[in-house]
């Protein structure tokens, strides 16, 4: 399998390639350049299958010669052998229609490590084959960063730079980050917004003198092995419910619209999706994308989903590509128009494209409240304010009652303690696995939102090439 960039201008790469690339040396993303597809018996076959069998049977299509079948089946192996519940994302149902998809049983209490868990693996495996060590370089609001740090801690040819938007992820977020004081975790507190970080993440992989002397990769989800992780737990969701027979809608809490594009592919493999609904905080760039066809950035709001307070989504672009006829010239032209100006409008092939499948929400913070009420107060769960956007966005959905709607619940309620107790008067407690995280030492570096100073202080620390 081959991948190719959204801006239709680098080389395409193979899995391996890509996967320690990240982004492509033309700004754009990879997508591999066909979709694989799964018959209808092959999607039945799938059913009661171990997660890792499950996960292995996903992404081997994507993988191609990158590794044998067998050594995918110990990576997934080990990668979910972590997992604090045997199913790994175990299914829940709420009423007769609404379902939750638990992701948060990883290490760090986010789905984000459904996908790291495993790219920790791949790293180390690709990395062993010889070549330049890595200097992993990532924004996060929250959760990638402690779900990456957790995945790459103490591993061998890797180290890596976490920026996080100081003073504004959770306590909780913010030392698994920062207590983990393994040698090669470099955790950066920065002035500014996500968007701020993430800007300077980009600008320095764009950077020629940067990469002449680091070899930079990415675990933010413009890195493809993210996305393709997180495309299993539809499979496993679809044929718990019914699939291939009966068709199901996914409401997904939305960022970086990574997740939700992991959907995406899943429907574009031939599970039957009913319907993606992008279910949002206020800061709804996408909500506004989706309904009007108008994308534009405005100021980011924070909320009690800091994860979601994003305005600029990174994997919208690989969806844009996909359903404007995967024209690299054209969506590089678009997006180049979206740097300068943080506006841009669908064309008519991307809006039209994107109403078939997809349907939005955007949640006020009453809005959250009230979910996490009425998932405590009505089923006896409490969830998390991110998944509480799902929920609000699947009840409001008006899908037809015999459609079941699964919401993806991204983070354990633990993880946001305050906001989930301020709505029921419930605390949630921190699962045994992160035990003692409230008494360890913390080690971070606090930098102004400058791009040298960051540069400075990663070529300082990094492992250069050769
Ligand atoms: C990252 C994250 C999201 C957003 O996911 P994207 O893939 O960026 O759209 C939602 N909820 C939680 C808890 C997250 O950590």
């Amino acid at each position: 399998m081959d991948y190719i960039s959204t801006r239709g201008n680098a080389p395409a790469l193979d899995f391996e390639a890509a996967t320690l690339a990240g982004l492509a040396s033309d700004g754009g993303l990879y997508v591999p350049s066909e979709w694989p597809r799964f018959s209808a018996d092959e999607i039945a076959a799938m059913a009661g299958l171990p997660y890792a069998e499950l996960a292995q049977r996903v992404m081997l299509p994507f993988v191609g010669d990158s590794l044998t079948p067998e050594r995918l089946l110990e990576l997934t192996t080990a990668a979910y052998g972590r997992f604090a519940h045997k199913a790994v994302t175990p299914l829940k149902q709420f009423d007769e229609q609404q379902w939750l998809l638990e992701l948060f049983h990883g290490p760090t209490l986010a789905f984000k490590d459904v996908a790291l868990q495993l790219l920790g693996l791949l790293f180390e495996e690709f990395l062993g084959r010889g070549g330049d060590p890595l200097t992993i370089v990532g924004a996060t609001s929250g959760d990638t960063g402690s779900a990456a740090i957790d995945a790459v801690a103490g591993r061998a040819k890797v180290d890596i730079f976490m920026l996080h938007p100081n003073g504004r992820v959770s306590d909780v977020q913010r030392r698994q980050m920062t207590t983990v004081l393994a040698p090669n975790v470099h955790n950066i507190a920065i002035d500014g917004t996500f968007d701020d970080a993430q800007a300077m993440v980009k600008r320095m992989f764009g950077d020629p003198d940067v990469n002449q002397r680091f070899r930079l990769s990415a675990v933010n989800s413009i890195n493809w092995a993210r996305l393709m992780a997180q495309v299993v737990y539809y499979f496993a969701a679809g044929v718990q419910l019914g699939a291939p027979h009966r068709p199901v809608a996914f409401s997904v809490p939305t960022g970086n619209f990574g997740d939700v594009f992991a959907g995406y592919v899943a429907s574009r493999m031939g599970l039957p999706v009913e319907r993606l609904i992008v279910a949002t905080n206020v800061n709804d760039i996408l909500h506004r994308a989706l309904t009007t066809g108008d994308y534009s950035a405005g100021t980011v709001t924070p909320t009690a989903a800091p994860s979601m307070d994003i305005q600029v989504s990174s994997n919208f672009e690989r969806l844009l590509f996909d359903l404007g006829g995967r024209d690299g010239g054209a969506l590089a032209a678009q997006m180049a128009g979206f740097e300068q100006t943080k506006a841009m409008q669908l064309t008519n092939a991307q809006r039209d494209g994107a109403s078939a499948l997809f349907s939005s929400g955007r949640a006020d913070a009453d809005d959250m409240s009230q979910a996490i009420r009425w998932a405590w107060e009505s089923c006896g769960e409490l969830i998390d304010p991110h998944t509480a956007c799902g929920i609000h966005a699947a009840r409001t959905s008006g899908l037809p009652r015999e459609v079941p709607v699964v919401t993806l619940a991204t983070a354990h309620p633990a993880k946001f303690r305050d906001a989930v107790e301020r709505a029921t008067g419930q605390r949630p407690a921190l699962p045994a696995r992160v035990g003692d995280l409230f008494q360890r030492e913390e080690r971070f570096t606090e930098l102004e939102g400058d791009y040298a100073a960051v540069v400075d202080y990663v070529a300082a620390h990094a492992v250069p090439r050769g």
